[in-house]
């Protein structure tokens, strides 16, 4: 059984109907594999059902996210959406340049998790932790045509604007 199948059927479980709309919109984020912009799942929802309306395609991904189903990742200033894999939940790098997001399985940050516990008896919520950063392509000059533009350090503030 794939996610996907899971995930539907744990919203019927919870007692959602499986409209078409909701059904489309699950459909179209977890064939898109990762980190899907909203405006690039409207787009491909449009294509498949007409009467697709933007607000629908909100509110569909706000009802997914706050039951578990898709994960929301924030890139620049852009919120992006994937399907949630219950058994291998990562974290994510952000490049502030190309915009891309990488995943970071949890292990890197265990012992991060650690220190916190053992120096300040502090519980981190790591939950919805996101790394900020320059990818490898960026920091090599090599900037993939996906990102905004030229990679540019003094610029960086801006990207995000
Ligand atoms: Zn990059
Ligand atoms: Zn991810």
């Amino acid at each position: 059984m794939t996610s996907h199948e899971q995930s539907l059927q744990y919203l019927q479980s919870l007692g959602y109907r499986l409209t078409p709309q909701r059904l489309l919109v699950l459909e179209i984020v977890a064939e898109g594999g990762s980190h899907m912009g909203v405006d690039e799942v409207y787009r491909q929802a449009r294509a498949a059902y007409p009467y697709m309306d933007l607000a629908t395609v909100y509110r569909t991904l706000r009802l997914f996210k706050q039951v578990g189903v898709v994960t929301e990742v924030a890139i620049g200033n852009r919120l992006h959406y994937e399907l949630t894999d219950p058994g291998e939940k990562h974290h994510h790098m952000v490049c502030r340049d190309c915009h891309r997001a990488f995943n970071l399985s949890p292990h890197y940050l265990e012992e991060f998790r650690d220190t916190l516990i053992k120096e300040f008896g502090f519980a981190p919520d790591l939950e919805h932790f996101t790394v900020s950063g320059d990818c490898v392509d960026c920091r090599a000059g090599a900037a993939p045509a996906a990102g905004s533009t030229i990679n540019n350090a003094d610029n960086w503030e801006n990207a995000e604007s």
